[in-house]
């Protein structure tokens, strides 16, 4: 039976630290503060937005929230936007994603000032992330997958590890962070060909599909640590990963759940990068 990695156990031993760091900035006047921008109120964003008011209340950072119109034009989105970038008072901004589809995703993501940007979306931190430049902020998930896997002490030099998914909010950046760490990367995507035996190969693995239960006994190796990333809902209306994890769970060393596993660590790692771009402004008044 593999140990399960508790994203609520990463969670909690981040808040301990994250609230002395606030505390630190508090003490010299620096106020660390996030402000979220919804488009609309889909159910998904509402719900992590809750996650991550409560998660900011309990480190001590300010949380508001700048709520839009789903209707609204791309210049009002832009000016919106340009008024956060603006703001002295706001260190990190979080713009859910997708925008509906008649506003242009790239244009604002490319306006979201990069030292603002928290999750990681702007060019600017992406080269940075892709280049092993620790000096920018990548997206939350790839970089909380990371923090787990410190968290429980997994060695990743040298360790082969797969990740199932090429996407630019996971499993690209993701591996780009894996690298960093000297891990011996593949990356798996809907055209693999030996997808199988890739994983079953890894000694670590990574899964985010987006496929409910996709990676199944068989094609995890004994003994592997494996870390699903997957969020969906089963042809029952389940909650379930990417990872079968009843079956997989009697073969793996360690394997995280779905939900309370990388998702729980997602707005802690949000608040880290608040607390980071805080220090960063901070520094450059100083
Ligand atoms: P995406 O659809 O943009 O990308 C999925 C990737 O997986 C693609 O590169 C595709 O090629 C690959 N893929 C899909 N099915 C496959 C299969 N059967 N075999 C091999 N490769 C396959 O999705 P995404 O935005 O990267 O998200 C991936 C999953 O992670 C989703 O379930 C999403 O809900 C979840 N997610 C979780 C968090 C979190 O906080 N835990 C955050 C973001 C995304």
């Amino acid at each position: 039976m593999g140990i399960i990695m508790k994203g609520t156990e990463v969670a909690r031993a981040m808040k301990e630290q994250l609230k002395q760091e606030t505390e630190q900035l508090r003490a010299q006047g620096v106020f660390p503060q996030l402000t979220i921008m919804r488009v609309g109120a889909r159910p998904d964003d509402l719900a992590y937005e809750r996650g991550a008011r409560k998660r900011m209340e309990l480190v001590g950072i300010e949380c508001n929230v700048v709520e839009l119109p789903e209707q609204i034009s791309r210049q009002e989105l832009e000016e919106a936007v340009r008024k956060v970038n603006g703001d002295p008072k706001v260190h990190g901004i979080l713009l859910f994603r997708p925008l509906p589809p008649h506003l242009n995703e790239e244009a604002v993501i490319h306006l979201v000032d990069p030292a603002k940007d928290v999750d990681g979306m702007n060019p600017e931190n992406i080269a940075k992330v892709f280049s092993g430049d620790d000096s920018g902020f990548a997206p939350c998930t790839p970089q909380a997958v990371i923090r787990m896997l410190e968290y429980y002490g997994i060695e990743l030099q040298g360790k082969r590890v797969t990740v199932i998914g090429r996407s630019m909010v996971v499993g690209k950046p993701l591996s780009m962070l894996l690298l960093k760490k000297h891990a011996t990367v593949t990356i798996c995507h809907t055209r693999t060909v030996d997808l199988k035996e890739t994983c079953r190969n890894a000694e670590i693995l990574i899964a985010a599909a987006g496929s409910a239960r996709m990676v199944t006994e068989e094609m995890a190796g004994t003994g592997a640590v494996v870390v699903d990333v997957g969020i969906n809902v089963d042809p029952s209306g389940q909650l379930c990963g990417d990872v079968d994890f009843d079956a997989v769970e009697k073969k793996a060393s360690y394997v995280s759940p779905v939900p309370g596993g990388v998702g729980s660590v997602t707005s802690s790692v949000l608040a880290e990068h608040v607390i980071k771009a805080a220090k960063m402004a901070a520094g450059k008044r100083a």
